[in-house]
């Protein structure tokens, strides 16, 4: 095979390469990983911080149901005294009513305190709840999104390693100065390998003066248009 035809069959492939590699950049299956891992980090931050809040609102819970408990005993305690028949002092009597009266007036505060904090504390489970399930469908998504990824980039790698192979033989056959030149102008024009149609290069669509195109054309060596500096094939 002449250099021309091999110089071709290399940039196909080469070409293939490109676009591979392209696709490996811009991966749609990456982006949604990335996105939803982004997702799962906020959720988890969310999650992170109800959870925070449920605990320290449930120990409030907690401290106002102890002490509405250690109201009642008391309470408890109190009436005991006062019904139990070891007080006759009426001035004693009334100071225990009248003390009762008081826890009693506390117990209340409290059990209205503790209501509302059952609420409260109701709406935070709900809360929880709600955002550890979303949290368990991203993770879901998320991993799903991480094996869809790794899929397709395994797919690109499988697919490159066997254009590689195949340029392989290729880029070996041309000489070392072909071998060179390719690779220069592939640096500035990853389509380094184009035909005059005509007149016409195919790479920078110049069309170049007659004579210039008869040289080429005629030229045993390979040449490069004097336009866009790509190497111009006969095919
Ligand atoms: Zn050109």
């Amino acid at each position: 095979m002449d250099e021309h035809k091999t110089l071709m069959e290399l940039q196909k492939l080469d070409t293939k390469i490109d676009a591979l590699n392209q696709r490996e950049n811009n991966l749609p299956e990456r982006d949604r990983f990335q996105s939803l891992s982004e997702e799962v980090g906020k959720t988890e931050g969310l999650n992170k911080a109800i959870s925070k809040k449920l605990h320290d609102e449930s120990l409030k819970q907690k401290k106002l149901e102890d002490e509405l408990d250690s109201l009642t005993k008391k309470i408890d305690k109190e009436q005991k005294r006062l019904y139990g028949g070891t007080i006759n002092n009426p001035k004693e009597l009334s100071s225990v009513q009248q003390e009762i009266n008081h826890l009693k007036g506390l117990a209340d505060e409290k059990e209205t305190a503790l209501l509302e904090q059952l609420d409260v504390v109701d709406v935070l489970t709900g809360n929880d709840k709600t955002i550890s399930d979303r949290l368990a469908i991203r993770k879901a998504e998320l991993d799903k999104a991480k094996d869809e990824m790794d899929a397709a980039l395994a797919d690109i790698k499988a697919e490159r390693e066997k254009l590689q192979a195949e340029r392989g033989p290729f880029y070996n056959s041309l000489s070392e100065d072909t071998r060179q030149l390719y690779d220069r102008v592939r640096t500035k024009h990853p389509l380094a390998v184009t035909i005059l149609e005509g007149n016409l290069c195919q790479g920078c669509r110049v069309e170049l003066p007659s004579t210039e195109a008869e040289r080429i054309e005629q030229s045993q060596k390979l040449e490069k248009c004097p336009e866009c500096g790509r190497i111009i094939v006969k095919d």
